[in-house]
């Protein structure tokens, strides 16, 4: 059986005084059972948070990494293998928000998956349809393709390393979810999509569901069979929502 995993996405949230009252608030997932709980500061505050959680169950990852592991001359950027260093355990790529604003296409996304198994880590690959995308009626198209450029370029083996967000962009921190059966339907297209290329590794990814999840909806939402957990924006910056989805998660 699939474990289940919460992931919680701080964006660019967070002072160093509010970062560490969160993290205070969050010692009580320690130990949380039947569910894996990663946060995801920024890349400042990682240190500090992996040290502060260090002796907990709870694991810390990044938002980004530099498309090339190691070290080299690439101004501003940071590689998967300094973040290892952190014990950084997950890294998100292809972040609708990293794809819209940044420019980040498939190609670099590719590229940042592989560059984060080389660091060590578990890239948690975002993709997701936007809203006219969706009502186009072309939300697999869309998704897929941003799955099968991934798994083109690096094989359909790197996933047995990996984990996969499904993050509908028009329900990314609009207050809008997508219903626990609209979520189900990709996330099964998702896993057969896989299954096509490696029915072993399809059956053990972890599939997570990302889009105004709250407290209110979790439960629901990873009751579905093929959502394995959930990558968490808004709703993970409050220690005491964020815990209740954990615990809606945990499956033990
Ligand atoms: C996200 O940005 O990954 C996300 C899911 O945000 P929110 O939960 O705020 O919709």
């Amino acid at each position: 059986m699939r474990r289940s995993l919460v992931a919680g996405n701080w964006k660019m949230h967070g002072s160093l005084q509010g970062v560490s009252a969160l993290v205070a608030g969050l010692k009580g997932l320690d130990g949380a059972v039947g569910v894996d709980v990663v946060v995801i500061p920024t890349l400042v505050h990682l240190p500090g948070v992996a040290e502060a959680l260090a002796a907990t169950s709870l694991m810390v990852g990044a938002q980004t990494c530099a498309p090339v592991a190691g070290e080299k001359a690439l101004t501003g950027e940071v590689s998967s293998t300094q973040l290892a260093e952190f014990g950084c355990r997950y890294v998100l790529v292809g972040h609708s928000e990293r794809r819209a604003l940044l420019g980040e296409d498939d190609a670099v996304v590719a590229k940042k998956f592989a560059a984060i198994q080389e660091g060590g880590m578990i890239p948690v690959l975002c993709v997701g349809e936007t809203r006219e995308e969706r009502e186009a009626e072309r939300t697999l198209d869309v998704v897929g393709g941003q799955l099968k450029a991934v798994i083109d370029a690096v094989g359909v083996a790197a996933f047995a390393k990996a984990v996969v967000a499904y993050e509908p962009v028009w329900a990314i921190g609009t207050g809008l979810t997508a219903t626990p059966e609209q979520a189900q339907e990709i996330h099964a297209a998702i896993r057969a999509l896989v299954r096509e290329a490696d029915a072993g590794v399809a059956e053990g990814l972890q599939l997570l569901y990302g889009g105004s999840v709250k407290a209110a909806n979790a439960a629901e939402l990873f009751g579905m069979p093929d959502i394995d957990g959930g990558l968490v924006g808004g709703a993970s910056l409050n220690a005491e929502e964020f815990s209740a989805i954990c615990r809606a998660a945990g499956r033990g």
